[in-house]
């Protein structure tokens, strides 16, 4: 998500291959401490007999100061390093690929590897990073691909490959910051709109999450943080209880039952008015507001009936829309008129309902909402891409 128009211009492509080793050690029968929390990682060395508070420190470095080498970790003791460094990992995911638009958002394909022990698959996956002028946004992956299975998301082609774990979706933005390390603003957003329903991940989403927003940790303010959901309506619930959440924003994307039935299967189990339900009932903090996203699909969904029917709604809701115009993709689906786009604005905002056109940043590489597919040949095949490798 996004709040720059790109330039649909020729772009500059670069492209490196494994050349991004920040993992310390990745060995199968470490334990990997990436993921974990300030319990877990006392625990952790009390097991191996050492004192709890030693855990919280490695807490606090391997988060708030990434440091990714026991090495680095100067606040404890050598032997202790050296112990570490023979029983435990720090295993960050890979960077295999770079492609960097000229609008300045970077997009990354990671490596995440087959866990401990080797039982989880090892997969692709996609996080994006958009400069601002004072700040940055991370677009981060919750599951390689996506079971959901939207008609005009190319993430959905892939299926689901497996869930992400904490410390995937995590360390994705520990790479993405370290990666830009020299040219960090004072603030990150982080947005969970990459690959994936993060509410069908929901015990790591959530574990990634208190470990982003610990101030002692990445420190990424709850203000700042976005989960973005299709509409998994027991996971609307069960977020509303958390103590430390982020905001929410739902993926509305059409204007009636029939018309969310046919782009978005999930509407079949979840329709409208439970979906709307559950967003009535959502426990706002007093800062808060809900955020709607509705993808304009030209033709399908941008019609000013469709946009009276949204306002209809969306009453008594405490909300916002963003009119996200279609990123093409190898889909049967067509970008919006301009024109369509802001008489649909028009007309919400008209009623009073607060509505924003996001146009995508780094559609160029394929980096934009509902591209992250890894559909690499598609990328290369367009026009619009000059490989400078
Ligand atoms: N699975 C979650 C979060 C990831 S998708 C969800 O669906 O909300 C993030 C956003 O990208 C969603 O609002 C989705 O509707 C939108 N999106 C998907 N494909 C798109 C496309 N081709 N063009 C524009 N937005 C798209
Ligand atoms: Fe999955 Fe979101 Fe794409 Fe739908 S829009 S297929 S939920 S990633």
């Amino acid at each position: 998500m996004n709040v720059i128009p790109s330039g649909e211009s020729v772009v500059q492509f670069f492209a490196w291959y494994d050349d991004f080793n920040m993992s310390s050690q990745t060995s199968n029968v470490s334990v990997n401490l990436l993921g974990k929390s300030r319990e877990e990682l006392r625990e952790f060395l009390q097991t191996l007999g050492e004192q709890a508070y030693r855990g919280a420190q490695i807490y606090h470095a391997l988060y708030a100061e990434r440091r990714f080498d026991f090495g680095a970790m100067t606040n404890l003791p050598a032997a202790l390093r050296e112990r570490l460094s023979r029983n435990a990992a720090i295993a960050l995911p890979q960077v295999a690929r770079r492609y960097l638009s000229p609008d300045g958002t970077v997009r990354y394909v990671l490596a995440i590897g087959s866990g401990e022990r080797g039982l989880a698959k090892s997969a692709n996956i996609e996080t994006v990073f958009m400069p601002e002028e004072n700040r940055q946004t991370i677009c981060v992956s919750t599951q390689a691909g996506c079971a959901v299975d939207c008609r005009f998301c190319l993430t959905a082609t892939l299926g689901l490959v497996r869930n992400l774990t904490a410390g995937e979706i995590a360390g994705q933005v520990l790479v993405a910051l370290e990666d830009n390390r020299a040219a960090l603003k004072p603030q990150t957003n982080i947005v969970l709109m990459g690959q994936g329903e993060p509410l069908l991940n929901y015990d790591a989403v959530m574990a990634a999450l208190r470990i982003l927003l610990d101030p002692n940790a990445i420190a990424i303010s709850p203000k700042h943080a976005t989960l973005s959901t299709s509409g998994v309506v027991p996971g609307i619930e069960q977020l509303g209880r958390e103590k430390v959440r982020p905001k929410l924003a739902i993926s509305l994307n059409a204007s009636s039952d029939q018309q969310r039935d046919e782009i978005m299967p999930i509407n079949r189990k979840y329709p409208l008015d439970k979906l709307l339900e559950a967003c009535r009932n959502y426990p706002l903090r007093t800062w808060e507001h809900l955020t709607f996203e509705y993808v304009l699909l030209g033709g399908f969904n941008d019609s000013p009936d469709d946009a009276r029917r949204v306002v209809r709604l969306l009453a008594n809701l405490r909300a916002k829309v963003n009119l996200i115009p279609w990123n093409p993709g190898d889909l049967p689906y067509e970008k919006p008129d301009a024109k369509r786009v802001a008489e649909f604005r028009t007309i919400l905002t008209d009623k009073d309902v607060p509505a924003f056109v996001r146009a995508s940043r780094g559609q160029d590489v394929m980096a934009a909402c509902g591209q992250l597919a890894l559909l690499e040949s598609a990328a290369f095949s367009s026009a619009q891409i000059s490989p400078a490798l």
